[in-house]
């Protein structure tokens, strides 16, 4: 099956750009995933193709009409399409693994990328839009933001990966980062690798590893710690039962 992915842009020259390459691109090819990329301009009514306008109550720069959008939007996502309709917005819920996940095992997206100041109020009320955020920074439009969806959605495709145990061990799979990497030559610039990954011994490997992601989460990443290490043990009183 077909992992279909429809994103709306005033700028479709940007698709399939980087994932035209490499695993996205081989897999492209071999219709793995089909991407569509559809001009918002071509749903303008007047000669000028316009799709923005000024804000209403004042300020500054512009925004997508609410009209528009949605012309575009039916077009490409018709009432009985079960696809998630997202639109990328720093205002949107974090992307995280989990969430990518999930769009890996269902039928494709629909992606609206914003520019300008953002897209009226109306049509993500009025068309159910999922507003996903790929993080706390702003960026000059949706665009960028759907390339790193779509990256991160289409190497989770059945076949896409060679080798399927590298999609489950990741960072974030396990709720913790990554353990570091080495690979020869084994000595660089006076650094060894740890002798540890050298003995051959694969429970004490797996336990270094282990040891190392909890380490570098709780030192990097408090927030993912808390979520999925045990607290230490809290030391009884004495006089407690
Ligand atoms: N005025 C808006 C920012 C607009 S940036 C605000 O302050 O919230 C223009 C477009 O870029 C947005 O509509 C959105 O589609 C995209 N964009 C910017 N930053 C993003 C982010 N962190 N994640 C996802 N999309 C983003």
């Amino acid at each position: 099956m077909t992992f279909r992915a429809t994103v709306l842009t005033l700028y479709p020259e940007m698709f399939p750009g980087a994932l035209g390459v490499s695993l996205a691109g081989r897999a492209l090819e071999a219709g793995t995933w089909s991407l569509d990329a559809v001009q918002i301009r071509d749903f303008a009514s007047d000669k000028h193709r316009t799709v923005d306008d000024t804000p209403a109550g004042g300020g500054a720069g512009m925004v997508m009409r609410a009209d528009i959008v949605a012309k575009a939007v039916d077009a490409a996502s018709p009432a009985d399409d079960d696809r998630p309709r997202l639109l990328m917005s720093p205002r949107g819920k974090p992307l995280t693994q989990a969430r990518v996940r999930d769009l890996a095992a269902g039928p494709g997206v629909v992606i609206l990328c914003g520019r300008f100041e953002g897209v009226d109020q109306r049509v993500i009320d009025a068309r159910g839009l999922e507003e996903v955020s790929i993080g706390d920074y702003i960026l000059s439009g949706g665009e960028p933001a759907a390339l790193v969806l779509l990256d991160a959605v289409v190497r989770l495709l059945p076949g896409v990966m060679g080798n399927e145990a590298s999609g489950t061990e990741e960072s974030f799979e396990g709720g913790l980062l990554e353990h570091p990497h080495y690979t020869r030559p084994q000595d660089f610039e006076g650094r060894a690798i740890p002798e540890v990954l050298l003995s051959g011994n694969h429970r004490k490997i797996a336990e270094w590893r282990r040891a190392q992601a909890e380490g570098l989460t709780m030192e990097r990443r408090p927030d993912l710690a808390s979520a999925c290490l045990e607290p230490p043990p809290t030391k009884k009183r004495s006089g407690d039962a």
